[in-house]
């Protein structure tokens, strides 16, 4: 894994941790980070939801490759 490849993935796992705990937030409080920003139709907002979802994408396509469980257990 070269270093670009590893500044993607810190960043990516960074906003993927941001939206879930935004779930929690919203789940707990009915407050989100969107709030922070004028509410979910705020044009910063969905920026921030965009590229959540992107990075969930992202990880998703890269996992089976950076993840040690999934690698080894490719004869399931
Ligand atoms: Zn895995």
């Amino acid at each position: 894994m070269n270093k670009y490849m590893k500044g993607l993935h810190s960043l990516t796992f960074l906003l993927l941790v941001i939206g879930g705990l935004n779930w929690l937030l919203v789940g707990l409080f009915q407050w989100g980070i969107g709030d922070l920003f004028g509410g979910d139709g705020a044009v910063v907002s969905r920026i921030i939801y965009v590229l959540v979802g992107l990075s969930a994408v992202y990880e998703v396509a890269i996992h089976k490759q950076s993840c040690k469980f999934c690698s080894k257990g490719d004869q399931m």
